[in-house]
């Protein structure tokens, strides 16, 4: 592998105590309480239905006190109904196009639009960029925070931007190869077919990138050795999300340990997302963010419905900063099967331990005499295509007795020839659940 070097953006508050942290969190939390309560009517109203008033929340222990937010207020209130600012200071909308119904939006403040480009500056120094690099963005552009999160963020470093953004994959080849990108920013799924494409047309020595930032869908350990092997790159992760202002809200060091989550910008909680209490440092629930440096649309106690844990321990890069793990589920993506919750990342998990199948994979959930089934459609290798049929029902097996271990459920396993599973440029769409259809 090309070996990137550690470096950091801005040491001074990345690498600042956690007291100075905690110091800093609290005073920047109060003055965004009292910024909501006095231009958010939704806010105020809600805080008043609790009994809390913006001189009640002193530090970030009284965090639960505030009320929650949801995604589904971002499309109640769509479009302004919680920008905290006037619309001659907003400088930027940005948003997510949802399938059915409303979309939700972001308003960026020019500091907002700052902010977020130190955080992705942060994120792209961490995976060993700067000023001498060529960063491609394979991100879409767009209403869609990726490409101009990443764009800016490389901007801020002073590197070289390639604004590719998504698809046109033979394209993408040639621009990385002829250009000479040395970092990468786009899905990890997205990666790992450039990849696939990269390798397909022998061009694995060609290529000068070292490393990437790859987000916006959850992936695994095993896909980021996958796609690290096939671009010969550090593979880093970086998490974000369009409602507290898109990638960078946390980032992997080299250490990839751990995502340090923007403690300047956003306090993060894990809570219980059944009973809705906070949980300790080190258990896995539901992340929950609130905006402390926003001044466009600062959200408070925002659900991402995402499940993971967070870890307080100093990190052997320098930053102090609490680190995220992976996501490992969400809430409402979890499927309920037979009683038994079930997070598509576990499946995936084994599929990637498993010799002789490709990442590409497909769960289809259906419902059968009352009982739901599930069935995992995963592709073969191409090695692997052409074995006998007591190797392929071997390997049928593994898959079937690991998944039945780890998630605790009989699944059918079929398995499919190379490249007939779809292909994905945007986020990855793994869950088939046929017992939603019909209605
Ligand atoms: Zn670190």
């Amino acid at each position: 592998m090309k070996t990137a070097v550690n470096k950091i953006y801005n040491p001074e508050i990345e690498c600042m105590s956690r007291e100075a942290i905690r110091e800093m969190q609290n005073e920047r939390l109060q003055k965004t309480i009292r910024l909501v309560y006095d231009k958010v009517e939704v806010y105020r109203k809600r805080m008043d239905e609790k009994g809390v008033k913006p001189e009640d929340i002193k530090t970030i222990d009284d965090l639960h006190l505030l009320p929650f937010t949801e995604k589904t207020d971002l499309r109640d209130y769509f479009p302004y109904g919680l920008f905290a600012a006037d619309l001659k200071d907003i400088v930027r909308i940005q948003g997510s196009s949802g399938t059915t119904g409303k979309p939700i939006v972001s308003g960026y403040t020019e500091n907002d639009v700052e902010a977020w480009s130190e955080m992705v500056a942060r994120a792209l120094y961490a995976a060993g960029g700067g000023e001498d690099d060529i960063v491609q963005v394979a991100y879409g552009y767009g209403l869609f925070t990726g490409g101009l999160g990443a764009h800016q963020g490389a901007t801020k470093i002073g590197a070289t931007v390639i604004p590719m953004s998504s698809g046109n994959t033979e394209r993408q080849i040639m621009m990385m190869q002829e250009l000479g990108a040395t970092m990468l920013c786009c899905t990890p799924s997205y990666a790992t077919y450039l990849g696939e494409t990269v390798k397909e047309k022998g061009l694995q020595g060609k290529i000068k990138l070292k490393s990437g930032c790859f987000g916006a869908e959850p992936w695994t350990e095993e896909m980021r050795q996958n796609l690290e092997n096939l671009l010969d790159i550090d593979a880093m992760n970086i998490y974000g999300l369009t409602e507290m202002g898109g990638p960078g809200i946390a980032f992997e060091c080299l250490e990839k340990d751990g995502m340090h989550i923007n403690e300047d910008h956003v306090i993060a909680e894990i809570i219980d997302p059944v009973t809705d209490e906070p949980l300790p440092y080190g258990e896995y629930g539901e992340l929950v963010f609130t905006s402390i440096t926003k001044t466009g649309m600062p959200l408070i106690r925002y659900r991402t419905h995402d499940i993971c844990c967070l870890n307080p321990e100093p990190c052997a890069c320098g930053r102090t900063h609490v680190r995220m793990s992976r996501i490992t589920g969400r809430t409402d993506d979890m499927m309920v099967i037979r009683g038994v919750n079930v997070f598509p990342s576990q499946i995936e998990s084994v599929l990637m331990r498993v010799k002789g199948v490709t990442p590409n994979y497909m769960l289809i959930v259906d419902r059968v005499n009352s009982t739901d089934t599930l069935e995992v459609q995963v592709e073969l290798s191409e090695e692997m295509f052409t074995d006998t049929v007591s190797g392929i029902e071997r390997i049928r097996d593994e898959i079937k007795e690991n998944i039945k271990s780890v998630v605790g459920i009989s699944v059918k396993v079929q398995l499919v020839p190379p490249k007939t599973i779809q292909r994905f440029e945007g986020k990855a769409k793994r869950v088939i659940d046929n017992r939603k259809l019909g209605f």
